[in-house]
């Protein structure tokens, strides 16, 4: 039996041991930080040689963890793309708020289960709390059910399982028993401009992506509502709320229209542009989605977490319960009154997203939420401005934080983009839009400030010149 004065050590052993590596991740962490306005945005070639490094053989004998965080810093922090600081404009990649930071590290300190309620109250509890926040920002049904996933790629595939299951039940069958095999079929429309990884989504849950029937979308990439076809049986609308070239919004209102003479089942991908809801400028782009049966988000992007973080809201809660519901003798039953997020959610044992999303929002307030959403969407368009002033062409209309640059012709664009990342004040990513090579520019952080932009901008300017441009 431990005495104890001998307890009392054991367990200021057991902290002592996490002392000094947290204050060791800590310091080199903020030295990361400290060094970010003095590096390349993107990753050098020598950082990347020197990746080996890392690499090699296990080890037979350990080594001290504070060496092996000095060394993560030394050679893993330069191939880092500095996507956390305010000159990264690739992808639709949101930055991370200090204190959403400083939530995740508490939360990996406490190394929290979020499967079940009893694994982690704190985890299942704000996962409601937040997910009604979200609700109400949104503007959606307060009622929705709602899972914490990686992203909206699984936010969208925890959607379409509870369409399936939904759909296929009015139609007397029983998906998660048994199976799509001889299951009444499912239609599912898209617009021309879907998100590759919805597509991917639907070959996940077996509706596949290449049985869809695609609408034809405008100049901005926005699905025509009037092309949509009128089906029979089952059917699921998917449709897109942000363009990731244009940033343009599906007329959702003009679909959920169209959706209800089909009784259709209306999923939209807002992975980046839901948050357009939370700003009463922009609200607009979003009109009628609060008609939508589920919607798919991300909060690493517009909301700026750390990643990974997506969430799923479902109108129909039986359905998602139903799609994600596990039974065993050792688990708490479905449904029950306190949250069971494997009950609700595609996975079983995971981190605690909801605490640093809660600590986000907590920290930013709704105005502080439709201010971010507010300020990115206002630098991207002063890019694009200062871009078109300078004789360049912007090939969208700018109506998020999403704007796209031709240079000239596609080569010269290619180039020109390639030497802006190469180059190193800050990194735009290429893309193809109606034909055309364009820069794709995507304003998500909120580390994103008026001197970034015009630190950007001169950047961008002096490369397209010595480019030829
Ligand atoms: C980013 C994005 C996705 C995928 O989101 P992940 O978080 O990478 O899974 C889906 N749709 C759109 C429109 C996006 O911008």
């Amino acid at each position: 039996m431990l005495t104890t004065k001998s307890k009392a050590r054991t367990e200021t052993s057991f902290a002592d041991s996490y002392r000094e590596v947290l204050a060791e991740a800590a310091r080199l962490s903020q030295r990361y930080l400290d060094d970010l306005p003095h590096r390349t945005v993107g990753v050098p070639p020598e950082a990347i040689d020197r990746l080996k490094e890392l690499g090699g053989p296990l080890p037979t004998t350990g080594e001290e963890p504070t060496s092996i965080l000095q060394l993560l810093h030394e050679v893993g922090a330069p191939a880092t793309v500095a996507s956390i600081g305010g000159r990264f404009f690739g992808g639709v990649i949101g930055g991370a708020l200090p204190v959403s930071v400083g939530a995740h590290w508490m939360a990996d300190a406490w190394d929290q289960n979020a499967c079940l309620y009893d694994m982690s109250p704190v985890g299942a509890y704000l996962e409601d709390v937040v997910l009604q926040w979200l609700l109400s920002l949104f503007g959606l049904p307060p009622d929705c059910g709602g899972a914490f996933v990686t992203g909206t790629q699984m936010a969208d595939v925890t959607a379409l399982a509870s369409a399936r299951t939904a759909l296929l039940l009015r139609e007397n069958w029983d998906v998660e028993m048994d199976g799509l095999f001889g299951a009444p079929p499912i239609n599912v429309i898209v617009g021309e401009e879907v998100h590759a990884t919805m597509l991917k989504a639907l070959a996940l849950v077996g509706l596949g992506k290449g049985r869809v029937h695609v609408v034809d979308a405008d100049s901005q990439g926005r699905m025509n509502p009037k092309r949509i076809p009128r089906l029979q049986g089952p059917t699921i609308i998917c449709v897109q709320a942000g363009n990731v070239n244009t940033g343009s919004f599906d007329p959702i209102a003009a679909v959920c229209d169209v959706a209800v003479e089909m009784n259709a089942w209306v999923h939209v991908d807002g992975a980046f542009g839901l948050w357009a809801a939370t700003s009463p400028a922009r609200r607009h782009l979003v009109e009628g989605i609060e008609r939508a049966d589920s919607w798919a988000t991300d909060a690493h992007k517009c909301l700026n977490v750390p990643h990974d973080s997506g969430i799923a809201m479902v109108r129909d809660i039986d359905a998602l319960r139903r799609a994600m519901s596990i039974t065993a003798a050792y688990y708490p039953p479905s449904p029950c009154s306190l949250r069971q997020p494997m009950q609700i959610g595609p996975d079983s044992s995971r981190r605690a997203r909801a605490i640093e999303i809660w600590a986000a929002l907590r920290s930013l307030g709704s105005n502080g939420v439709a201010g971010l959403v507010e300020r990115t969407s206002g630098h991207a368009k002063r890019l694009a401005e200062s871009l078109k002033a300078a004789g360049f062409a912007v090939l969208n209309e700018v109506v998020f934080n999403q704007a796209l640059i031709s240079f000239g012709d596609d080569s010269i664009t290619d180039r020109i983009v390639d030497a802006i990342q190469a180059e190193g004040t800050c990194w735009c990513g290429g893309t193809t839009w109606k034909g055309r090579r364009a820069m794709r520019v995507s304003v998500s952080s909120w580390a994103t400030t008026e001197a970034d932009i015009e630190r950007s901008l001169d950047a961008i300017l002096s490369v397209a010149r010595a480019q030829g441009a």
